[in-house]
């Protein structure tokens, strides 16, 4: 058979895309990284994942995967790529369209469960046999036989067949398949890569005849989606040493050679928007991003679209099936009465048992809180600067980052509506968001997790719009926040409303504040707006055990800086030993009444 390369038929592929809204599927192990040795160490090339980023903001690009899905998204750590794990079976990625929820899709219910039993029956029935790796992914169980000697295989593939006939006895039918140096069981329903590249197809609008899907994988489970991309006038190339029985129309060698193959890619779809001939593929767009861009106040707009129907769990479902320490936890979506669907992401210390009571500290803007992956702009590492804390024998809290709304997260920051724009005035949204919080989300979190409750268990934070919603929440939540931890906050939304908002509320029973910014934040309008809000909070008594106020010399308006000052933030809030001290604030000035304090135990 001929199989012709896909770089030395460039003209005839670039030819095909002209005009076409193109949309681009890449399998990962063996296609993007290179085959290796333990799965785990098959690292993305940085040259891929640079290309592999230039070609996100041109057109819809997915990674279809066997490995779990997080893994997969881990290892290409690039937030604007949907990814589909598990053969498709689990697949998640940013919205769409502005305004939609995150794209989200798990099929088989039952089956992580079922699964789970048949790695631990297989890690048991394979614990004599060297060189066998058992990998429970969740919608399937691998066993990798790459290290283990051939006169052991048959012993091998004789222990997968026996627990796949057993697990069919007592729960759904396995299907064995095979890969390089694998074989694998998964439930023997009709879903695969094929199916999981054309349903994403329909969800990013590309069920259309000029829509061109491209699809580069290497393995035999690769060839359901060559033979969906080929069934849609699409392109299907195979990664192979040598050419082989295939559904795909181009080959390339290796994945040396698919980064060369993407870069053309990227080279023409950069000169066709440069040229302003294609119109613009959909797909995620920047401007659904979060801070780090330019955060004006909220401005007049249309009334607001209706939120999307809640593909959400149910209210009474248990939030994580298997919490686990040292880990972040993506659950949901969850749904938000009057605003859109939201992934929350928890974070569990290391030193969390599930016996001992801990903190939590509620962070806005959850997409930035944890890694780089879904964060546009880089992530704050707030679990590494947890870690230190826990390092330092200091209290480390569970983590809950809540997840912005995508084009909406200005609105739904905002305290303050704006009053110019009457009844259609944007804003305003962050009461609503802070009701579900309070009612429903703490109350399910408290239900699964040991967590301390009321105000001494619980700080809320953020930076930015985030940071000026942490410090209103404290304020507008004293029972359920304690503290708030406001970064380069957005104290200039309406005018300056937080300051003169603050001053006519009590004082919080339980409040430590910790406030920052860069010092030419906003060509330094920012920092006298947060030295005014210090200086109040300290007329009403706040003293240094209360209050932090740091003027960062460095400091700018993006995640890198705010991921720098997060640990000393944290460190304000959570010390060694609870202070037995009850310090006694300096008395108000102008006679206003002195705040009662309650030593804090943070
Ligand atoms: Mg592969």
């Amino acid at each position: 058979m001929t199989l012709p390369l896909a770089l030395e038929r460039w003209p005839e592929i670039a030819g095909r895309m002209a005009g076409k809204r193109p949309a681009l599927f890449l399998d990962y192990d063996g296609t993007l990284s290179p085959i290796v040795r333990r799965p785990e160490l098959a690292l993305l090339p940085p040259a891929a994942r640079a290309v592999l980023g230039r070609l996100a903001e041109r057109m819809p690009v997915a990674i279809l995967s066997g490995r779990l899905r997080e893994d997969a998204a881990a290892l290409v750590a690039l937030p604007r790529l949907y990814y589909a794990g598990s053969h498709g079976f689990d697949i998640a990625g940013p919205p769409p369209a502005p305004g939609e929820p995150p794209l989200r899709q798990e099929l088989g219910e039952g089956v992580p469960a079922a699964m789970q039993r048949v790695a631990d029956r297989l890690r048991r029935d394979l614990a004599g046999i060297d060189g066998v790796l058992v990998e429970d992914k969740r919608f399937a169980v691998a066993v990798h036989y790459r290290l283990a000697a051939d006169r052991d295989l048959p012993r091998v593939e004789a222990a997968v067949d026996r627990a796949a006939a057993d697990a069919a006895s007592q729960g759904p039918r396995l299907r064995k398949t095979g890969g390089k140096k694998v074989w694998e069981l998964r439930p023997d329903v009709d879903w695969n890569k094929g199916k999981a590249l054309l349903w994403l197809l329909g969800r990013l609008g590309l069920d259309r005849p000029d829509a061109l899907p491209v699809f580069l994988g290497d393995d035999v489970t690769d060839e359901d989606a060559f033979a969906a991309v080929a069934g849609r006038g699409g392109i299907g190339i195979l990664v192979a040493e040598e050419a082989q029985p295939t559904a795909a129309a181009y080959r390339l060698r290796d994945p040396a050679e698919v980064v060369e193959l993407l870069t053309r890619l990227a080279d023409l779809a950069e000169a066709a928007a440069a040229a302003g001939g294609d119109a613009a593929p959909p797909g995620p767009r920047r401007g659904a991003a979060g801070p780090g861009q330019a955060e004006a106040p909220p401005a007049a707009a249309g009334p607001e679209p209706v939120p999307a129907p809640a593909p959400a769990l149910p209210e009474d479902a248990p939030l994580a099936a298997d919490w686990r320490a040292g880990r972040v936890h993506i659950l949901g979506p969850l749904a938000v009465p009057g605003h859109t669907p939201r992934l929350v992401r928890i974070y569990l210390p290391s030193t969390f048992t599930p016996d001992a009571p801990h903190f939590a500290l509620y962070m806005f803007d959850g997409q930035n809180v944890f890694d780089d992956h879904p964060s546009f702009a880089g992530g704050w590492h707030l679990h590494l600067a947890v870690e230190k804390l826990a390092r330092g024998k200091r209290p480390a809290p569970v983590v809950v980052g809540i997840d912005h709304g995508g084009s909406k997260r200005i609105d739904e920051l905002s305290p303050f509506a704006a009053e110019s724009n009457g009844a259609a005035a944007r804003g305003a949204g962050l009461d609503g968001l802070l009701d579900w919080i309070a009612d429903s989300l703490m109350p399910r979190l408290a239900a699964e997790l040991p967590l301390i409750g009321g105000p001494l268990g619980a700080v809320v934070g953020g930076s930015s719009m985030g940071g000026l919603a942490a410090l209103y929440a404290h304020f507008r939540k004293p029972r359920c926040f304690g503290g708030a931890l406001a970064m380069s906050p957005s104290f200039w939304v309406e005018d300056g409303e937080i300051l003169r908002w603050v001053q006519a509320q009590p004082t919080p029973p339980v409040s430590r504040i910790y406030l920052d910014c860069g010092v030419r934040e906003g060509r330094g309008t920012l920092l006298p707006q947060v030295a005014a809000m210090a200086a109040h909070l300290a007329n009403r008594g706040y003293d240094p055990d209360h209050l932090m106020v740091r003027a960062d010399p460095r400091g700018a308006h993006s995640e890198a800086s705010w991921r720098r000052r997060l640990p000393r933030a944290l460190r304000f809030f959570y010390r060694s030993s609870p202070s037995d001290e009850q310090r006694v604030p300096r008395q108000a000035t102008g006679g206003a009444a002195a705040p009662s304090f309650r030593p804090t135990g943070y």
